[in-house]
C-alpha cells in the first residue's frame, strides 16, 4: 500500500472561498507525489464562534447534545466545499462526516474522547484513489449521537487518524510557521521552534498554546505519531514534535504561554476537616469539569478558603455545582467569582535538571509590578496567576528575561 499522509487545515487556511482553492491546489501536489491524502480540515474561521453566539442568545447554559449538534455544521459546510474544489480541479474526492468515517467517542458532549476509529471505510476510498475529506472536530457515539472534541478539536481528529492509518507523519497546517517561543501574535521577537518533545509540547498545549489541541498530542506522544506544524501560506518547514532527543534538555526555557479564559471562585469560609476539599473537588469532577490550580488558606477559626481555577466556558457550570454544595453540605460562607485571570507560564524539559528559574520568573513579574496570585508547578513547568490586564506585558517581560529570542533550540 502506498504511504498515507495526513493533513489537517485549521479555519484561518479555510477561512474563504480562495483560501480553500489554495489548499485544494496543496492536497492535489501531495496526492500527485504518490501518496494516498486524508485531510482534516476545520470550520471557516470564527464560524464555531458565531454558532455558540446564535446559542447564546437563545440560552445561557443550551443543552450540551444540542450545542454538538450545532457546532458540527461549521466542518459539515468545509468538507463539502473542498471535496468540490478538488473535483473541480479533476480528481477525485470523497467528503465525510465524523459520523460516516466513523470517529467513534464517549458521550461526554463538547468535549468528547475518540474511542475507536475503525478504518475500513476510509481504506475502501484511499484504495479506490480517492481523496478523503473528514470533517474534524466531530465524532459520534456508539449509540449514534453527534459529539464534539473540544474547541481546537481538529488537531485531534487528525492525530487520532494519523495514528489509526499508520500513517507516517501527521502535518499540521495554521496560519503561523510553526510553534514558537511564545504567540508570535503578542511577541514579535519569539522564534520558531525547529523541534520539540511531546512532553514540553504537551505542557505548552496545556498551559495555553492553543496552536495544537492537548489531545492531539496526547494521542501522537501514546501513538508515536510525529505532528509537523507549518503554514499553509508558504512552504518553509515549520516545528517537529516528537520523542525528546538527546540536546533538548540543554535548553532550559524552551517557552512562554499564556491562557486568558480562567476563571477563579472561591469558597469562603469553610470547616478546616478532612473530607471537605474531596466533597468540592468529587462534585466538580462529576460535572466533568476540570480544575486547574488550586490554593487552600487556613484562617485562625478553624475555617479555610479554597481557590481555584477553571476555564471560563466551564465557570457557570461550576458555580451552580458549588452553589448546590454549600446549601446541602458545605456550610460555606461565601463564594467569590473572580473572572479576570490569567495564567503565564515557563516551560522546558531542561528545568528538570536547572535551578533557578522560578525565581527568576517571580523576580521578572516584580519587576513589572505584577502580582502573583496562585503559583502552580510540575516536573517541566511554572506557571503564575496574574491579573488578565496584565497578560501581554508579563509575557513579553518574561521572553525577555529567559532569552528566548535569542536561544538556538
Ligand atoms: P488553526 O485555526 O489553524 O487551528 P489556531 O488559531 O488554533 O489555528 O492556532 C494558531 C494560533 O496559535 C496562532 O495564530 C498563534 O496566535 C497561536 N499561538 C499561541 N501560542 C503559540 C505558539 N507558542 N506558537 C505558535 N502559535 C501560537
Ligand atoms: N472549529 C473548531 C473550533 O473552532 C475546531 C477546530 O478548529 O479545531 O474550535
Ligand atoms: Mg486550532
Amino acid at each position: 500500500m502506498k504511504k498515507i499522509l495526513v493533513q489537517k487545515y485549521g479555519g484561518t487556511s479555510v477561512g474563504t472561498i480562495d483560501r480553500i482553492k489554495a489548499v485544494a491546489e496543496r492536497v492535489i501536489a501531495s496526492y500527485n507525489e504518490g501518496h494516498h491524502v486524508v485531510v482534516v480540515v476545520s470550520a471557516m474561521s470564527g464560524q464555531t464562534d458565531q454558532l455558540i453566539a446564535m446559542a447564546h442568545k437563545i440560552s445561557n447554559q443550551p443543552d450540551e447534545r444540542e450545542m454538538d449538534m450545532l457546532m458540527a455544521t461549521g466542518e459539515q459546510i468545509t468538507i463539502a466545499l473542498l471535496a468540490m474544489a478538488i473535483q473541480e480541479r479533476g480528481y477525485p474526492a470523497v467528503s465525510m462526516t465524523g459520523f460516516q468515517a466513523n470517529i467513534i467517542t464517549d458521550k461526554a458532549h463538547t468535549k468528547a474522547r475518540i474511542m475507536d476509529i475503525p478504518t475500513e471505510k476510509l481504506k475502501n476510498e484511499l484504495e479506490k484513489g480517492k481523496i478523503v475529506i473528514v470533517a474534524g472536530f466531530q465524532g459520534v457515539t456508539e449509540t449514534g449521537d453527534i459529539t464534539t472534541l473540544g474547541r481546537g478539536g481538529s488537531d485531534t481528529s487528525a492525530v487520532a487518524l494519523a495514528a489509526v492509518l499508520k500513517a507516517d507523519v501527521c502535518e499540521i497546517y495554521t496560519d503561523v510557521d510553526g510553534v514558537f517561543t511564545t504567540d508570535p501574535n503578542v511577541v514579535p521577537e519569539a522564534r520558531k521552534i525547529d523541534r520539540i518533545s511531546y512532553d514540553e509540547m504537551l505542557e505548552m498545549a496545556s498551559l495555553g498554546a492553543k496552536v495544537l489541541q492537548i489531545r492531539s498530542v496526547e494521542f501522537a506522544m501514546n501513538y508515536g505519531v510525529t505532528i509537523h506544524v507549518r503554514s499553509s501560506f508558504n512552504n518553509t518547514p515549520g516545528t517537529i514534535v516528537t520523542r525528546e532527543e538527546a540536546d533538548m534538555e540543554h535548553v532550559v526555557v524552551r517557552g512562554v504561554t499564556y491562557s486568558k479564559n480562567e476563571v477563579k471562585l472561591t469558597v469562603m469560609g469553610v470547616p478546616d476537616r478532612p473530607g471537605i476539599a474531596a466533597t468540592i473537588f468529587n462534585s466538580l469532577a462529576g460535572a466533568n469539569i476540570i480544575v486547574d490550580m488550586i490554593i487552600q488558606n487556613i484562617s485562625e477559626q478553624g475555617l479555610a478558603d479554597i481557590s481555584f481555577t477553571v476555564p471560563q466556558n466551564e465557570s457557570q457550570k461550576a458555580l451552580q455545582v458549588i452553589k448546590g454544595l454549600v446549601k446541602e453540605k458545605l456550610g460555606a460562607r461565601q463564594i467569590i467569582c473572580d473572572d479576570k485571570i490569567s495564567k503565564v507560564s515557563v516551560i522546558g524539559i531542561g528545568m528538570k535538571s536547572h535551578s533557578g528559574v522560578a525565581a527568576k520568573m517571580f523576580d521578572t513579574l516584580a519587576n513589572e509590578g505584577i502580582n502573583i496570585l496562585m503559583i502552580s508547578t510540575s516536573e517541566i513547568a511554572i506557571s503564575c496567576a496574574i491579573e488578565s490586564k496584565y497578560t501581554e506585558l508579563a509575557v513579553r517581560a518574561l521572553h525577555d528575561a529567559f532569552g528566548l529570542d535569542k536561544q538556538v533550540s
